[in-house]
């Protein structure tokens, strides 16, 4: 009976994931089909309402994109890997973005860590994301470090930035399904996170102090 429960639960959840999902893809399609109409009546047109639909196209992509990586079924192919060079090669990725934000990245990686046994694409979009969620709370720019720590049968990696920081009130909010405070977020980034970290048995906890900075800190037991 334990197990039907936790049954019924999982398909709530996936019921509620479903209501927000469509609603926030049905915002950015109504507000692309009033635009159609107008581009139809031609006379009102200005050039702004094409930027303003590629956005919301884009939105409706990033959506979909997220969601997707979500609702895939639980990926068997999970190998023994080095997580510091895939955490290099995100920064590669990213480093450019970076740079265009006057931010800077202190690693402190160390070379040959003790191997994981995980879905390399899977732990890459974590890091992405957090990556991704530093670099937007710092839009003056700043430090992000990234440091790796082995302990006991653990490893921890942890990204701390200098940004606004996350107010008491709504760190328990983090990971929720669409919660976002920013006006182009997805506010699905933080619930894959948590979602692929609880599938390597891992876990994730955040500190953050306002107006000085944030710490996500991921916690992924050695293979
Ligand atoms: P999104 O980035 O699309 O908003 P996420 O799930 O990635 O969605 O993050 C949810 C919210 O958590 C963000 O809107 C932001 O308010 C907060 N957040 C996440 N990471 C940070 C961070 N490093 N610093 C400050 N706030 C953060
Ligand atoms: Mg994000």
């Amino acid at each position: 009976s334990e197990d039907f429960l936790r049954k019924a639960d999982k398909l709530n959840v996936v019921g509620q994931l479903a209501a927000g999902f469509a609603h926030e893809i049905r915002n950015p399609l109504t507000t692309l089909r009033g635009f159609l109409q107008l581009m139809q009546s031609e006379k009102n047109w200005k050039s702004d309402y094409g930027d303003i639909m590629v956005d919301e196209i884009d939105r409706i992509n990033s959506i979909i994109c997220e969601f997707l990586t979500l609702a895939k079924p639980q990926s068997m192919s999970f190998k023994e890997h080095d997580v510091g060079v895939i955490l290099q090669n995100v920064i590669m990725l990213l480093e450019a973005q970076a740079t265009l934000n006057n931010i800077q990245f202190h690693v402190q990686v160390n070379s040959c860590l003790p191997l994981v046994k995980c879905s390399e694409i899977e732990i890459k979009q974590v890091f992405i994301n957090i990556i991704k969620n530093a670099i937007e709370a710092m839009p003056s720019g700043g430090i992000i470090s990234i440091v790796t720590v082995v302990q006991a049968n653990y490893i921890y990696i942890r990204f701390k930035d200098q940004g606004e920081g996350i107010p008491e009130t709504l760190i328990h909010r983090l990971g929720e399904p669409f919660f976002t405070t920013k006006e182009k977020g997805t506010g699905l980034g933080l619930m894959m996170c948590y979602k692929i970290i609880g599938d390597h048995k891992g876990k994730l906890a955040v500190n953050s102090i306002v107006g000085e900075g944030t710490t996500f800190e991921i916690k992924l037991p050695l293979w």
